[in-house]
């Protein structure tokens, strides 16, 4: 039944601690695993380097300071930022939209102007612009998906009209797996004076991104999904628009000058870092970029098709099956079986120690397009394999012959 070939495949997972022999862990989109490098780099800032970053005046805080912001350097680097100064670091993609819609937007949007979205978008691309919206009266607009579940991009053009001033969409679908052709939504975006948010949670893993080819003016990701630890993630803006963008937190780490009267801010990034920030996560952040860069994102990108079609394939040739997706869908593959709650499939699979995820994945008004409650969703990571995929495919074959 597996008749694709990988063109490069990848020999990873012996790098990869916590992935047992023989358990097909196949929900990256949820969170990747770690590889060595990334606990390493964690152990040894706990356990030999740790001290606080910018404001100790003892050597080992002051080489702390120089590897944290070493991280940020990196992180630019990878994404194609202009300087470190457009990186701000966050808990995660979730903390970064909700910066940008709290700050930027309730600074330029008001009762009249309008967002558009897509029909598609994770709950975090679309709670804090409501939050937004509850404040300042502007309207959400919802861009339709294409029939193999792309944003349409045509119809976005048609919607869009000057009112709108923001355009923020996921560069990679964490349900679907499509990808944006994220230049022409910018194009689109541009052409009515609205600025474009890409969420980049599902693309950074799998994708090389680079915000200045791809011309977007926020763009967010989150470190875990990337091989990286938790509690860190990424806002990148125009450094136009870090400059003109209120604070957001106050406390430490911001300030500039600080009296009962009046407090002057740093500009960006520290403007919007509050607290001591998670040092730590920055350093296993850097140690994961340079994991996946040692192997290459069009390597893994390469590796992730080739599953994702190999899987396609197998899937699509048993009956009650049905695949949601473009067939070019990056990485991940969400599927239904007739019959059967995408909970069962999940629990039979993990007796046979393949590890999927059942549920709406945080995108309940795609579920509420897809006609389901939830889906069955299997995605791919550098460690997975071909036989990850003969094991999904068994554990499938033996749901529909539970199910009859
Ligand atoms: N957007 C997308 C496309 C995602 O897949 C996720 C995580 N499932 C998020 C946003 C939110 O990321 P986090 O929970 O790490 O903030």
């Amino acid at each position: 039944m597996m008749t694709t070939v990988l063109t490069r495949p990848l020999d990873t997972l012996a790098d990869f601690p916590a992935i047992p022999f023989g358990w097909a862990y196949l929900d990256t989109a949820a969170t990747a695993q770690k590889p060595r490098p990334v606990i390493e780099a964690i152990t040894r800032g706990y356990a030999q380097d740790y001290a606080t970053v910018h404001r100790g005046v003892y050597a080992r805080s002051a080489d702390m300071t120089v590897a944290y912001e070493r991280g940020r350097d990196r992180v630019a680097q990878f994404i194609g930022a202009g300087s470190p100064d457009e990186i701000i670091f966050v808990r995660g993609a979730t903390e970064a939209i909700n910066l940008v819609a709290q700050t930027w937007g309730q600074m330029n949007l008001k009762a009249g102007d309008r967002i558009l979205l897509s029909t598609l978008e994770h709950h975090s691309n679309i709670v804090p612009w409501q939050l937004l919206r509850d404040r300042t009266g502007v309207q959400i607009d919802v861009a339709p998906l294409t029939a193999d579940g792309r944003i349409d991009l045509d119809a976005v053009e048609a919607m869009l009209t000057p009112a709108h001033k923001l355009v923020a969409l996921a560069h990679v679908s964490n349900v679907l797996g499509s990808v944006l052709d994220a230049k022409r939504a910018a194009a689109l975006a541009h052409k009515v004076g609205a600025k474009l948010l890409l969420d980049g949670c599902q693309a950074v893993p799998r994708l090389p991104v680079d915000v200045a080819a791809l011309d977007c003016d926020f763009y967010v990701f989150s470190g875990h999904k990337l091989y990286g630890p938790t509690g860190i993630g990424i806002l990148w803006a125009r450094p136009e628009i870090l400059a003109s963008m209120p604070p957001w937190q106050g406390g430490g780490a911001m300030i500039d000058k600080v009296t009962f009267e009046k407090t002057t801010y740093l500009p960006a990034p520290a403007r919007f870092e509050a607290g001591t920030p998670h040092i730590v996560g920055v350093l296993g952040l850097h140690a994961a970029i340079d994991y996946v860069e040692s192997i290459g994102l069009e390597a893994i990108h390469a590796h992730e098709t080739a599953l994702v079609k190999a899987t396609r394939d197998a899937l699509s040739a048993i009956n009650s099956v049905t695949l949601f997706g473009p067939e070019d869908s990056a990485g991940i593959v969400s599927f239904a079986i007739e019959g059967v709650h995408p909970h069962d499939i999940g629990t039979i699979l993990d007796e046979a120690q393949v590890a999927i995820r059942a549920g709406h994945h945080c995108a309940q008004p795609l579920m509420a397009h897809l006609g389901v409650d939830a889906t069955a969703r299997a995605s791919f990571g550098v460690y997975n394999s071909e036989a990850d995929v003969a094991a999904l495919v068994k554990g499938i074959e033996r749901v529909t012959r539970i199910f009859g």
